[in-house]
């Protein structure tokens, strides 16, 4: 630092710090140069200000918005879980109507008697889907009634395994939302 050029404002702070490395320099310097002797004090005066202020207590505690004590999944909003138990619901909906369509996949390895209830289950709701096509489609062609559930199943095994990845996907969702 050459003598004549005036101390940096960050020299002085340093200086005030105590962490200068060129104290004795600095100090020759404010000995002949007035205007940086008055920045000095100005300085000082501010810390000493700065220091003088209060320690102003919080009102509030902001800590305590960030804590968890309050549970975030009562939070959410009732919609929200509303459209998860409609969902849980649809999946589970879903699910029921595709069982008796299993048996048709199933191999036949399977027990006996877990088949023979699946083949119960197929039979039962293979005459209420017939009824129910013969109610909604009057002039449905008869022959055309054993592709029928074939082709339904395939439709509905697809929408219980989307149901279902979908339940779980917002189970995963919501769960990282409370961590
Ligand atoms: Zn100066």
């Amino acid at each position: 630092m050459h003598l004549t050029d005036h101390i940096s404002d960050v020299q002085l702070n340093e200086y005030l710090d105590n962490e200068s490395a060129d104290r004795a320099e600095i100090e020759t310097h404010l000995d002949s140069c007035d205007e940086c002797a008055a920045r000095l004090s100005a300085l000082q005066a501010l810390f000493t200000d700065l220091d003088s202020l209060p320690e102003v207590t919080l009102s509030t505690n902001l800590a305590a918005r960030f804590t968890s004590d309050r549970k975030l999944v009562p939070q959410l909003p009732r919609w929200l879980t509303l459209t998860a138990s409609l969902q849980a619901a649809a999946a589970l909906v879903a699910l029921i109507v595709a069982i008796p369509f299993f048996s048709i996949m199933l191999p036949k390895i399977e027990a006996p008697s877990f088949t023979e209830l699946l083949f119960e289950l197929q039979s039962i709701w293979a005459s209420w889907l017939d009824a129910l096509s013969n109610y909604q489609l009057p002039n449905y062609q008869f022959t055309d009634l054993p592709t029928y559930p074939v082709e339904l199943s395939t439709l509905f095994i697809a929408l219980a395994i989307v149901s279902i990845f979908w339940i779980f996907g917002n189970g995963l969702l919501l769960r990282n939302q409370t961590k």
